[in-house]
């Protein structure tokens, strides 16, 4: 089976098929360092990390670089308002951000290269953009790339030149009377006192510093080589973010930049994007302190296809919260059936789910299907449980492809469950004592003991359990 992208160019869905060999080749747009990623940001990285896994899941191997942008307006205005130096700055976030990503069980990457790292590749891209026409000085001394000058222009987001009206650097209002065309972006931003204060580069072109642009240019070049298969980001990367990377990595090199282009819609909150400027946002650890799990958090952001917008609630995180409860619960059922059966039940319905999950996902990770298949089955083996026709070695067999999927899920709750302390396990045997002998007013008093300590019991065909409250 043959796994399928959208590509945003194209605006098709397409096989996808590695440039060298079998490893996907893979640059998405990490975050800006300058305070904690919201959930927004991370439903963009959620969804990378499960197409990683899907790509993974299919047999490819992927190489991948997700960079830090440590030098843009943001950044520097914080460094600058507290009188340090722009990697004391950012260094904090950086550290929240990869804390944030293991909380949500984002599997490292391969590459995660900072702006301030790459410097001399960026300069040497704009030296040879100079070189080839693409680029010009303008009188205040920044580089800016010509978008005349590359005839696709617009290709990606589909906007003809002449209609740009949209300002393609968002440059300040100043560096608007240096261009030749409000449409060119900038690539190298001279140093201005007044704003930049002790955050400034030497280069052949003067004392400043690059644009954000020009960052993902000269590292995903670097680092991954002069044509990647897949290139990804959150939809308002498109505009005009990817456009400009495209116009200056091929400028440079004459070659295809990337083969499929993968756009994330946004997480919104009352129906508008969720980001920092609308104050409209939860960072993760906002949400931990409510209570919920990395776990959850995860499963709401995946569980929804990328392509479409995604309205946060409250009530979503709880709906997560019991979709992952009712796996565990089949889960543990599962692992405690000791029994073996006579008829084999399980097979028949495990291969058609694991079929309808692998092509739900070839289709352009269609993951509303793959989790139906996963619910479907879980309906289907709570059913053979009930009418005791589950047997050990189909319980494996399902616990199995469970394992398997959670490779591209990374949500599923397959640890074991910590043994409950001593003293509770001896309570749960008084109860049992008690119900056999009858004497319910024992077996209450030990089931409100155990309440007490934070456990349920389950009265199961096995035989009562604990459940952690
Ligand atoms: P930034 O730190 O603003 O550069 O954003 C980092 C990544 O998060 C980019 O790929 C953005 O497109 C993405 N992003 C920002 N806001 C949202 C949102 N509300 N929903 C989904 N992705 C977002
Ligand atoms: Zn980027």
């Amino acid at each position: 089976m043959r796994l399928k992208l959208y590509n945003t160019e194209t605006r098709e869905k397409e096989e996808v098929v590695a440039k060298h060999a079998n490893q996907i080749r893979m640059y998405t747009c990490g975050p800006t360092i300058y305070a904690f990623a919201h959930i927004g940001n991370f439903r963009t990285y959620v969804f990378e990390d499960l197409l990683r896994r899907t790509l993974q899941f299919f047999g490819f191997s992927v190489e991948q670089a997700m960079n830090l942008t440590d030098i843009d307006d943001k950044t520097i205005r914080g460094a600058i308002a507290k009188k340090i130096a722009l990697n004391a700055y950012t260094e904090p976030y950086r550290i929240a951000f990869f804390e944030d990503m293991k909380t949500l069980s984002i599997q490292p990457v391969e590459h995660y290269p900072a702006a301030t790292a790459y410097i001399p590749e960026m300069i040497h891209l704009i030296e040879i953009l100079l070189k080839k026409g693409f680029a010009y000085k303008g009188d205040r001394g920044s580089i800016y790339y010509k978008i005349k000058q590359f005839p696709s222009y617009g290709r990606l987001s589909h906007l003809a030149l002449e209609d740009l009206k949209v300002n393609a650097s968002g440059a300040n209002e100043a560096d608007e009377y240096d261009k030749e065309n409000a449409s060119d972006f900038v690539l190298w931003k001279a140093y201005d006192p007044e704003c930049d204060h002790h955050i400034y580069w030497e280069s052949p072109f003067g004392r400043g510093r690059p644009g954000w642009h020009i960052e993902c240019s000269a590292m995903a070049m670097k680092l991954l080589g002069a044509s990647i298969d897949i290139h990804c980001g959150g939809i308002d990367n498109l505009f005009p973010h990817h456009e400009n990377e495209i116009a200056q990595s091929e400028g440079c090199t004459g070659c295809r930049f990337v083969r499929y282009w993968v756009h994330v819609e946004h997480l919104l909150v009352d129906h508008k994007k969720m980001s920092k400027s609308l104050g409209n946002f939860y960072t993760l650890r906002d949400l931990l302190h409510k209570g919920y799990t990395g776990q959850e958090v995860r499963y709401l952001l995946l569980s929804t296809h990328y392509r479409t917008q995604l309205n946060f609630q409250m009530a979503g995180l709880d709906a997560a919260r019991s979709s992952l409860q009712r796996i565990g619960d089949l889960i543990q059922r599962l692992r405690e059936i000791r029994t073996f059966s006579a008829a084999d039940y399980a097979t028949g319905p495990l291969e058609r789910a694991a079929l309808l999950f692998k092509t739900a996902l070839a289709d352009d990770l269609n993951i509303s299907s793959a989790l139906a298949a996963l619910f479907d089955l879980v309906r289907e083996l709570n059913a053979l449980c009930d009418e005791q026709k589950l047997g050990v070695q189909e319980a494996g067999k399902a616990l199995e492809l469970f394992k398997q999927w959670d490779a591209v899920l990374a949500v599923l709750p397959l640890q074991a469950p910590e043994e409950a302390p001593e003293e509770v396990r001896a309570l749960l045997e008084k109860r049992e004592e008690a119900r056999r002998q009858k004497n319910f007013s024992v077996s209450d008093a030990m089931r409100d003991a155990l309440l007490a300590r934070g456990y349920l019991i389950e009265d199961t065909p096995q035989g009562a359990r604990l459940k952690k409250r």
